[in-house]
């Protein structure tokens, strides 16, 4: 069969997949997205991103395309189809289809669209090496809580991270404090050996891997802080890192061309890689 989409009520052939022109997300960039991972074929975290989902929808007061009990059906439905083993889902949400025209239309559907992503994890031998970052200003909004479509400053962040040869950009506020990657929660282990991420804001996108490293950590008798941190903090470190659905732990070797400790990958980020690698391999479906 050939790799399938969800839009609106329909699965379809990924490649014949389309929204219609006058769709806001589309225009506006109104809407929100979630990325779900998925390993062995289970959704890992999949509440937690639902949790997320809901939330972002009602910030935007956008209300769900459907219950969450019919969107885990969907979900389950479209990597079945597409025989999703690792990778992701893919869900996008946005305010639905009306004429042109900044307010909130009177009546309009939510559209909903899923898709699904097949990937392999990182090679024994990039994970040592880890990734390089640069860092640049963080010139988003004051929203960053809210999972938006809307991705400008993270596009051209994460462009100009490419254009020298690096994996991801930090960036960094006005107070020279790292917020996040652009699709990455950032995290050090300083010189005096704490790890440190930093808290949640609207700053900052509330990763579901940070959280559930953090109690992974936490169970693991590693202890963390959530506050913000200094570039100057960042380049000193004795590690770094970073987290996210795609990622899960990656380990952050370089930060504009300062190795980071030693310039491999640490032992506490190892560690917390590991753990949370089993616990994505103990991930049940959830009801
Ligand atoms: N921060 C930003 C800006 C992101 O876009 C993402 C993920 O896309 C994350 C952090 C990590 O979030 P999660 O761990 O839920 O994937």
């Amino acid at each position: 069969m050939p790799r399938q989409a969800y839009v609106n009520g329909r699965y379809c052939p990924h490649n014949e997949a389309a929204v219609h022109i006058e769709d806001r997300g589309y225009q506006f960039s109104d809407g929100v997205y979630e990325v779900v991972p998925v390993a062995k074929g289970v959704m890992v975290d999949e509440d937690p991103h639902l949790d997320r989902l809901e939330r972002s929808l009602r910030e935007l007061r956008i209300d769900m395309p459907m219950s969450r009990a019919a969107l885990k059906l969907v979900s389950r439905e479209l990597m079945r189809r597409n025989a999703l083993t690792n990778g992701i889902v893919y869900m996008q949400v946005t305010r639905g289809v009306a004429p042109r025209d900044h307010k909130f239309p009177k009546a309009a559907t939510p559209a909903l669209v899923l898709t699904t992503r097949q990937m392999k994890p990182p090679s024994a031998q990039k994970l040592a090496e880890g990734v390089r970052v640069i860092t640049v200003p963080d010139i988003r909004w004051k929203r960053c809580d809210i999972k938006s479509i809307s991705l400008l400053p993270n596009i051209l962040a994460k462009q100009k991270a490419v254009e020298v040869d690096c994996y991801e950009a930090w960036m960094v506020d006005a107070e020279d404090r790292v917020t996040e990657g652009t699709s990455t929660n950032a995290w050090i282990v300083t010189e005096d050996n704490e790890l440190v991420t930093r808290d949640v804001s609207n700053l900052i996108l509330s990763g579901i891997t940070r959280m559930r490293l953090l109690k992974l950590a936490e169970q693991a008798g590693v202890t963390f802080t959530e506050r913000s941190f200094t570039l100057e903090e960042a380049r000193k470190a004795r590690e770094a890192f970073i987290t996210s659905s795609t990622n899960f732990v990656m380990p952050v070797t370089r930060i504009d061309e300062v190795p980071v400790g030693n310039g491999h990958a640490g032992l506490v980020t190892c560690k917390l890689r590991e753990s949370y690698e089993g616990f994505v391999g103990e991930s049940k479906v959830s009801a």
